[in-house]
């Protein structure tokens, strides 16, 4: 179901809370939510559609969009300045973000959580690096 994107800085300032296999939907609604929108949205947390449960979505090299369930960082290399602008936000941003990450999150398989982990890099990884911010309710 596409939401609307939240804008209220005190709802976006909440940190997440764990997401379970019983969370499918919200993760199908950020993928239907993503993609009402044009023009380059590449990631969106749970938290910008109305959920305070760890989720996010992004959008690959391939502009295949997936679904992450208590994504975290586990291993971030080469740092460099990022400019963001960011849906629920309307001024830019800069921030420090890393171009190689390593991820380690969850997917729903036959309707359990599977622990996985995944490296990205460049603008890909610099996306997911801010969706996940916003699940600790960190904005850039
Ligand atoms: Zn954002």
């Amino acid at each position: 179901m596409i939401k609307e994107i939240v804008t209220d800085l005190e709802a976006l300032a909440k940190p997440a809370v764990p997401a379970t296999a019983e969370d499918e939907q919200i993760g199908q609604d950020l993928l239907d939510t993503m993609a009402s929108i044009e023009d380059g949205c590449v990631c969106l947390a749970a938290n910008q559609i109305g959920s305070d449960k760890a989720i996010i979505a992004y959008e690959d090299e391939d502009e295949q969009r997936h679904v992450m369930f208590n994504p975290r960082i586990k291993q971030a290399t080469q740092p460099f300045k990022a400019t963001e602008n960011c849906l629920s936000i309307s001024k830019e941003s800069t921030v420090t973000r890393f171009n190689v990450i390593k991820v380690s999150f969850e997917e729903l398989e036959d309707g359990k959580l599977v622990r996985k982990e995944k490296r990205f890099t460049e603008w890909v990884a610099e996306c997911i690096q801010h969706a996940i911010d916003h699940t600790k309710g960190r904005l850039v």
